[in-house]
């Protein structure tokens, strides 16, 4: 008899992942379904997408998209849910297998707890999750015997070099970055530096946040926080190189000096598919990749001097506590900011550099704490662009 399909509850389906993870399932009817869907705005996409996987559930964030979303399914048996709770109250459905955490920022946090209280597998792409509360998070599916499959494909490449290895103490692992559209530039040209031209990312294509985190390489330091929380590692264990070419999604060093990469074509939907698969290989016709078309792989240091988002990550990867919960939160305002056209490239760093300073530290937060931390850092961060 055919196995049970797995029900898939996809967070933030209207984003980058979330239309790439629906493309996955589309391709694979025989092995996924979708339980739930959620997304904030996009009303028009989201009916669409619930009109065509019909769904179980689906959440839209904006209250006041509610009624339209309701009246567009009104012929269906899908539930439509809206308000602050709802993420989290459709998180704790028993009917879904596997929650593909696809939002972005510190929104993502909530329904993943949720999910990972339940003891459910969770697909994560959402990296703000570790990065904010990572100890918890990582207490918690330990507790739940909730499996955390990482989907960030730099991640997804040590967790799929770490098959097999479990008795083999990591000596280091290496994270790949792209350099992102500013490889090579310095200050003096990024301080003109304008959202759109920061918009560009050379090798993948991304939602907004991410695309510009990857321009100021806090991309990679929010990604070492990430790998130390799933790999348990110490932060001298995690380095980083640049690799233009995206090609080599990350690799990991063994105690025999052995390193082994993961290594494709930059397409999400890979890791994607491989996250809801696991742990089998799922056969696909996405392009594969040819040496010919390749003829030189490049890995060089990343500039520290230009970049400082990197080493403000690592300072919060050493400082561990809430620090990379204030570091996250000043970010995204930043980030939210510079998109808007209210502040500069360089601003960001700035910005996320002066609120590190400023947000009381604390050595070993609550899930309470990390909240107030958020809260008080995004304050902090708004005052200082004068939001
Ligand atoms: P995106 O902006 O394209 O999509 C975000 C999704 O989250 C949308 O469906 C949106 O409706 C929803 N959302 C946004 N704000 C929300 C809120 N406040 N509450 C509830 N839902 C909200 O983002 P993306 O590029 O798909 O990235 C999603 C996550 O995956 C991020 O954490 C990102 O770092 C991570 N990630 C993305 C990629 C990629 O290739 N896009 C790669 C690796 C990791
Ligand atoms: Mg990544």
């Amino acid at each position: 008899m055919a196995e049970q399909r797995k029900r898939i509850a996809i967070m933030g389906s209207t984003g980058s992942i979330g239309t790439q993870a629906l493309d996955v399932i589309r391709s694979q009817a025989e092995l996924f379904e979708v339980e739930i869907l959620t997304a904030q705005t996009n009303d028009e996409l989201l009916v669409k997408q619930a009109l065509e996987f019909m769904p179980n559930a689906i959440v839209i964030g904006d209250e006041k998209k509610y009624e339209v979303v309701k009246l567009a399914l009104a012929s269906t048996n899908i539930k439509v849910f809206t308000g602050e709770h709802a993420l989290e109250e459709v998180a704790d459905f028993d009917t879904y297998d596997i929650m593909l955490a696809a939002i972005v920022g510190f929104a993502g946090l909530k329904p993943t707890l949720k999910a990972i209280s339940k003891g459910k597998m969770i697909a994560l792409a959402n990296k703000e999750t570790l990065v904010v509360a990572g100890d918890i998070v990582m207490q918690l599916a330990l507790e739940n015997r909730a499996p955390i499959i990482p989907v960030d494909s730099e991640h997804s490449a040590i967790f799929q070099c770490l098959v097999g290895e479990s008795r083999n103490a990591i000596e280091k692992i290496i994270l790949t970055a792209s350099g992102g559209p500013f490889l090579g530039k310095k200050p003096n040209f990024l301080v003109n530096v304008k959202r759109d031209h920061a918009l560009q990312h050379p090798n993948w294509s991304m939602g907004a946040k991410i695309t510009i985190d990857s321009a100021t390489l806090m991309n990679k330091g929010l990604e070492m926080i990430e790998a130390k929380w799933l790999f348990n590692l110490q932060p001298h264990q995690i380095e980083v190189v640049v690799h233009p070419q995206s090609i080599v999604h990350s690799l990991v060093q063994f105690e025999d000096g052995s390193l082994k990469a993961q290594i494709g074509l930059p397409d999400m939907k890979l890791p994607i598919q491989y996250a809801l698969g696991f742990p089998n290989r799922i056969k696909n016709d996405f392009p594969r990749f040819n040496f010919r078309k390749y003829p030189a792989l490049n890995f060089e240091e990343p500039d520290y001097k230009t970049f400082r988002n990197l080493g403000l990550s690592i300072e919060a990867l050493k400082a561990g506590g809430n620090m990379a919960c204030t570091l996250n939160a000043a970010n995204e305002i930043a980030v939210w900011a510079f998109l808007k056209n209210r502040i500069g490239f360089l601003d960001i760093t700035a910005v996320v550099e002066k609120t590190m300073e400023t947000i009381s530290f604390i050595k070993k937060p609550t899930l309470e704490e990390y909240f107030e931390t958020d809260g008080e850092a995004r304050n902090f961060a708004a005052s200082m662009m004068k939001l």
